[in-house]
């Protein structure tokens, strides 16, 4: 019994794992063993952020899914297919930034056979986010862009709200230009195929800001 109390003993945050002189393949290596809440036990692996090691963009979403999950890469699945066509349809190159989540192991319930998505929980998100912190210290991204309601209240504060705001450079000390959108997987639930393609062109149209504001300022 002993022997497993302490094997389950973690610490509340990510904050002690953290390398000194971090890099982007150090921060990968020590977050997977990462136990510091207790998603590690559902998920199949850490899925950390990648991406070009001094991108100018990074995308920040909530949780990797199923697919991320299973293949320990961020945004590979249907969300991130979604992701690479507006990316691409904005003039950005995806390989020229750098994708992450503000949580590194998947949240799920099962139904029936499949694994649902569940939120992660204020706890669950502070835990992780040492890792992110280290992951902007790291980049250094001239362009941030949180995708998502969970990802924008997590980086800008409970009271802000995507629906309002979205598309809105916010001030802020992570980073030159910050914004939050809707995250791709909102657009794959659109109730029909009309609103999808209105969705997607207003994510289209959130994207394009961020080229023009890094063409501008070049
Ligand atoms: S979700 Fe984040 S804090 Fe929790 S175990 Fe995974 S990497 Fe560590």
């Amino acid at each position: 019994m002993g022997t497993d109390v302490t094997r389950r003993k973690s610490p509340d945050s990510a904050e002690d794992l953290i390398p000194d002189k971090p890099t982007i393949p150090s921060l990968q290596e020590a977050a997977a063993d990462c136990r510091a809440c207790d998603l590690w036990e559902r998920g199949t692996q850490t899925v950390f952020g990648e991406g070009r090691r001094r991108a100018k963009i990074m995308l920040i979403g909530e949780q990797p899914g199923n697919e991320e999950d299973l293949q320990g890469k961020p945004f590979v699945g249907p969300a991130g297919r979604l992701l690479d066509e507006a990316l691409e349809q904005a003039g950005i190159d995806r390989k020229q930034t750098y994708v992450t989540n503000i949580v590194k192991h998947f949240k799920w319930e099962a139904r029936g056979k499949r694994r649902i998505h569940k939120k992660p929980n204020s706890t669950e998100i502070e835990a992780c986010r040492p890792w992110l912190e280290a992951e902007i210290a790291t980049v250094k991204p001239a362009v941030i862009v949180c995708l998502g309601a969970t990802a924008a209240q997590a980086l800008l504060g409970k009271q802000f709200r995507v629906t309002r705001q979205r598309g809105e450079f916010i001030p802020s000390p992570l980073a030159q230009f910050v914004m939050a959108t809707v995250h791709p997987s909102s657009i794959l639930r659109a109730p029909d195929e009309r609103t999808r393609h209105q969705e997607m062109h207003r994510f289209i149209e959130d994207l394009e800001r961020i080229a023009h504001v890094l063409s501008s300022n070049e």
